[in-house]
């Protein structure tokens, strides 16, 4: 029998199938997804690699070929139905099969097991009585206390009677040699979930919410596996939907997976779950410590667990029998790996489902382009929840211009709208959000009076001011010189728009000094527990205004928040990306989603250079048919995704000549390559970061209304590379449709 190997060396080159012996003894054991020892190269050095599949027959010469070392043990198998999931995502997203493998196999060490020991009385209630009295009449005060306490407990927990009765080891094996107890042991999985199970309180559905699971259950009764995009507004009661759904799934003796990104994966979401499906449900987050992932697996391999949930790579929890997939916040970027494979855990998770039979469920109150254009296509099917599920109204939303307020004499970013309000919420003793989407550092420049914003002349993206004063775009590289005064309207007020939280919260507490402030952002959350003690402490109202990035607009419930303050919409607006228009509308729509959560309605004042964004209106209107129509037609006009596709070529090299030569190299390949088929090169441009740890940095893009077209290019391009060891020095890596 002969094993096909995929070696473990970072080496595009090595990145193949090698074929092995398997020797007569390990013939047994052997299995597809293991990791083996085998000597590779001339000197026969031991590496290790994974089988990825058994076969009787040899396609090299039989006399060349070696023979497996061993098993490695203490190494974690991969299922075969990952591997195929990884050979997909390495075609479809690039990178080696070693990588791929990787992905799909999150935890790659097995952990000491915990153990739980007991202490098992031996004797019958009589005998055991006449030992006691024994041990009473010796004075032997320990034997007694615990002779007493088996005699309760005939299985006695060893740690309850090392620590409570304070019983030590001598005392425990001189009774076991008298034939009065065993110790015994048995393996535990340490399980990170935690509570006291309560009934799911009784709901009954909205009708929307009905409709929704009534779909997903007759569709998944009569044998169907869709991809569904649940679209309900903020509060539609989309997580009970999700409940109810697997509850069916898992009914039919299969399990479910439930991605939500970390940033919302708090103590109280997974009490929601816990509370449907008790010990049954798991969690993996890097929270947890190996013993703790590892035992996650473990439980999830041995049908211990029925619900997973976790950020991205809980997507490849190796359940027995996958029966369905949830994404909630499909929309989040965090589902975009930001590591070779970059793959997206959408497609991804589409992609195990159909491998596995099983249903998925995407749910957003604002779903992504991609997945909103997917399913107006028919390739999802579209569930749509309008109301929230118990009638609270949707927030005023108020929008500040910000122009005016500045011709008006109010230099302040709190326009005056938002101070009038906040004056009257802090009167009634109710809570304020203020929150800054600010993301990256890039500063766009923008004109104070009349709101205008530099772009590049080529690709309707802002510039972005770099150190030494330049203004560049990082789609096609285009640069200019600063500018001094607005183009539009020849005011000298403009400049890089630059604010933090932290002036903010000074302003703040300048402007309301009764007021209790606290801050969220990077600096306020580096260490461990940070972001939930801060929420935990505005949850209970130790303070009336929180002022933070956009971490505090994730998934929280503050009853008491009756007021959302957003601070300048416009900074997420002209980033340099074409989702910007996208990540502004969704921004703006959560952080409107938070205020009159409770009982009162709200308000959100939206503050703004722009009011006649369609972004900003839309998400003033809480309209996300307008914002999907204006922003689709964008992508198709410019030719982004989803209407086409968009791979990035990354390439970084140490010698920066050599780097604008390969990029030079490389793309007159393509063009040479792609011949009539439509396929737009742009650059090679300079990305966000040209230069990082002295490796210099540039990018191409490949826009084609195929996407396989693209993954053809990258099989040839891969070849190209490989054979040319002009690249040697260079490291490329593929981006499809990055985020
Ligand atoms: P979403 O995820 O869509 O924002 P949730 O599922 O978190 O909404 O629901 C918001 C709140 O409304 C939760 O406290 C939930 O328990 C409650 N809820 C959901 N559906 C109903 C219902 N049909 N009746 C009463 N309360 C509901
Ligand atoms: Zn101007
Ligand atoms: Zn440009």
């Amino acid at each position: 029998m002969f094993a096909d190997i995929i070696i473990d060396i970072k080496h595009e080159k090595l990145d193949k199938i090698f074929q092995y012996r398997i020797p007569d003894r390990l013939e047994n054991e052997l299995k597809t997804g293991m990791e083996v020892i085998v000597p590779f190269g001339k000197g026969n050095r031991p590496v290790k690699g994974y089988v990825t599949g058994i076969t009787d027959s040899c396609s090299y010469d039989l006399s060349k070929v070696k023979e497996i070392t061993d098993i490695s043990r203490g190494s974690v198998e991969i299922e075969a139905k990952l591997i195929a999931l990884a050979a997909w995502m390495k075609e479809n997203y690039g990178g080696t099969m070693i990588q791929a493998l990787k992905t799909v196999l999150p935890i790659k060490q097995k952990e000491n097991a915990r153990v739980k020991k007991y202490l098992r009385l031996l004797l019958d209630e009589k005998t055991g009585r006449e030992k006691l009295d024994f041990y009473l009449e010796k004075n032997q005060k320990a034997r007694a206390r615990l002779m007493a306490a088996l005699l309760d407990h005939p299985l006695l927990e060893y740690d309850l009677a090392v620590k409570k009765l304070h019983i030590t080891l001598p005392v425990i094996r001189a009774l076991e040699e008298q034939g009065v107890l065993a110790l015994e042991s048995e393996q535990v999985y340490r399980n990170p979930v935690r509570g006291s199970r309560r009934e799911a309180p009784e709901i009954t559905f909205t009708p929307e919410q009905q409709a929704a699971v009534s779909r997903f259950t007759g569709d998944y009764r009569a044998g169907k596996r869709y991809t569904y995009l649940l679209h309900g507004v903020t509060g539609s009661g989309k997580t009970e939907v999700y409940m109810e759904m697997i509850r069916q799934v898992v009914e039919m003796g299969k399990q479910a997976i439930v991605l939500i990104p970390e940033i919302a994966l708090t103590y109280q979401t997974v009490m929601r779950f816990y509370r449907y499906f008790g010990q049954r449900v798991s969690i993996m987050n890097s929270r947890l410590s190996a013993g703790e992932r590892y035992d996650q697996m473990m439980r999830a391999k041995a049908g211990e667990v029925d619900v997973m949930i976790g950020p991205r790579s809980a997507l490849f929890t190796p359940f027995p029998d996958l029966g369905l997939i949830v994404i909630d916040e499909e929309h989040e970027p965090t589902y975009k790996s930001e590591q070779v494979p970059r793959y997206h855990a959408r497609e991804t998770a589409v992609k195990r489902a159909q491998l596995e039979g099983a249903g998925v469920v995407l749910g957003s109150a604002t779903p992504s382009l991609e997945a909103m254009y997917r399913a107006r296509k028919g390739e999802y099917v579209l569930l749509t929840m309008k109301n929230r599920s118990r009638m609270q109204s949707m927030a005023r939303v108020h929008i500040a211009d910000l122009r005016a307020e500045l011709k008006e004499g109010n230099r302040s970013i709190l326009s005056r709208r938002l101070q009038e309000l906040m004056e009257e919420r802090l009167e009634k003793k109710e809570q304020i959000m203020l929150f800054l989407n600010r993301r990256g550092y890039s500063g766009f420049v923008s004109c104070r009076e009349c709101g205008q914003v530099v772009k590049c002349p080529h690709c309707n993206v802002s510039l972005s001011v770099h150190r030494g004063g330049k203004m560049v775009c990082h789609y096609c590289g285009y640069e200019q010189p600063k500018v001094t005064r607005c183009p539009e309207c020849g005011s000298p007020y403009i400049g890089e728009f630059r604010a933090g939280t932290q002036q903010i919260e000074d302003l703040v507490k300048k402007r309301f000094p009764e007021a209790k402030v606290l801050r969220m952002d990077m600096d306020t959350t580096r260490q461990k527990d940070a972001h939930e003690k801060i929420l935990e402490a505005f949850a209970n109202e130790e303070a009336d205004i929180l002022v933070g990035t956009q971490m505090i607009v994730k998934g929280h419930d503050f009853p008491n928040v009756t007021l959302v303050g957003v601070l300048a919409a416009d900074m997420s607006l002209y980033t340099d990306d074409y989702r910007s228009g996208e990540r502004t509308f969704q921004l703006l729509t959560q952080a409107a989603g938070r205020a009159g959560r409770g009982e009162r309605p709200g308000d959100v004042v939206i503050q703004t250079y722009d009011p006649g964004h369609y972004a900003i209106e839309a998400a003033a209107a809480q309209d996300y048919e307008m914002f999907y129509e204006q922003e689709i037609a964008y992508r198709e006009m410019m030719g982004y995704p989803p209407a086409e596709n968009l791979t990035a070529v990354h390439v970084s090299c140490e010698d920066e000549e050599l780097l604008e030569k390969g990029c030079h190299y490389l793309k007159e390949y393509i063009l040479r390559i792609k011949g009539n088929v439509p396929v737009q090169v742009i650059g090679p441009a300079s990305p966000g970061i040209d230069k990082i740890r002295d490796v210099y940095r540039r990018v191409i893009y490949l826009k084609s209304p195929r996407y396989d077209t693209l993954v053809k290019i990258k099989d040839l391009m891969e070849k190209y590379i490989e054979i040319n060891s002009g690249f040697d020095k260079m490291r490329i890596q593929f981006d499809f449709n990055p985020m």
